[in-house]
């Protein structure tokens, strides 16, 4: 669990300056969490498109809008099949 989420930490780190190695830490996460069938953590699912299955780096590979009046949400949309989706933010 620690390694996965260190992982996590150094992919956002590296996110804008070294999309690939990003990349390389993001799908080494989600490899462990596959082995040991952990949970995948909301963090890696959130770099994931839903439809075609690619990592998407945020703000380069995806547009992210906030949206929404009533039900506080956000929009991204995959810049690599175009695919739009919509994630509601939960209130704490
Ligand atoms: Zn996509």
């Amino acid at each position: 669990m620690e390694r996965i989420e260190l992982l996590i930490k150094y992919a956002i780190l590296n996110v804008k300056s070294d999309t690939k190695l990003a990349k390389q830490y993001i799908i080494r996460a989600r490899n462990i969490c596959m082995k040991y069938r952990i949970k995948i953590p909301y963090e890696i699912t959130i770099f994931f498109c839903k439809k075609c299955k690619c990592f998407i780096a945020p703000c380069i590979d995806s547009k992210i809008r906030i949206g929404g009046s009533q039900i506080k949400s956000v929009r991204i949309t995959c810049n690599l099949c175009g695919h739009i989706y919509h994630k509601i933010i939960v209130p704490k």
